[in-house]
């Protein structure tokens, strides 16, 4: 199995000093990680956490990549945007941009289509409402919105990063357990090995109020493969904790 993936998503977070002090701290307290580790910031700050980040084996990740190429689309930013300043990751599809966004399955597979076509693994994130779940629907709706992104045109599915993101977890404080959690990665990760045969060697990573206490239990599963984390990766002893669980 290949190494577990450790990202934080910052979300609307951050100023020039506390990214400054935050990526200091985890840069000051890494020691010989034993597991990819990546930060997706927000857009404004890409240029300063790429100086900060230069030489550290953290990776820069964007938090949403626009579908298309370029052009009329106030507030957007490309993917060959994020090239420019060493993205090597892009979250799709976070449920706060289907939520307030209005995003679909078809955008979110454009999306990531986009990010692929332009050198950017895209972590697709899928996902289930509380009344979802309440109504024995999980398993439909997460495999919808992975169907959506299974099959993008030339491009190996193999190649995308998918986070299994509870909606109803999410900022809450609400971690689903780890048998909860890995019941819905196992169904992923058969629909994955229906689509291709390099299935294994896509990360599957759990999302929702993942933190120190709790992450050593989550990666501890076999189909769990890293954890994208909202608050806990804003501070740096607790994104550090977690990325030490995952070694
Ligand atoms: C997220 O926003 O992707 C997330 C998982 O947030 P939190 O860890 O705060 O629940």
């Amino acid at each position: 199995m290949s190494k577990k993936l450790i990202a934080g998503n910052w979300k609307m977070n951050g100023s020039l000093a506390t990214n400054q002090a935050l990526l200091q701290g985890i840069r000051g307290g890494l020691k010989a990680p034993a597991c990819d580790i990546a930060v997706c910031v927000p857009a404004a700050y890409l240029a300063q956490c790429q100086g900060l980040l230069a030489g550290s084996p953290v990776d820069l990740g964007a938090q949403d990549v626009s579908q298309h190429e370029a052009g009329a689309y106030t507030g957007e930013t490309s993917v060959a945007m994020l090239k420019e300043f060493g993205v090597r990751y892009a979250i799709v599809g976070h449920s706060e941009r289907r939520q307030y966004h209005g995003e679909t399955d078809a955008v979110v597979a454009a999306k990531a289509q986009q990010a692929l076509a332009g050198g950017v693994t895209p972590i697709v994130c899928v996902g289930e409402t509380l009344a979802e779940r309440e109504a024995g629907r999980t398993e439909e709706v997460v495999k919808r919105q992975l169907a959506a992104v299974i099959h993008l045109n030339g491009h190996c599915i193999s190649e995308i990063v998918v986070a299994y993101e509870p909606v109803w977890a999410i900022g809450t404080g609400k971690t689903a357990s780890p048998e909860q959690a890995q019941q819905v990665h196992a169904v992923l990760r058969a629909q994955l090995k229906a689509a291709t045969p390099q299935a294994e060697r896509i990360k599957l990573l759990y999302g929702g109020s993942m933190n120190a206490a709790n992450a050593a239990q989550l990666l501890s599963q076999p189909d769990i493969d890293g954890g994208l984390i909202g608050g806990a990766s804003l501070k740096a002893p607790d994104f550090l904790t977690i990325i030490a669980a995952a070694g």
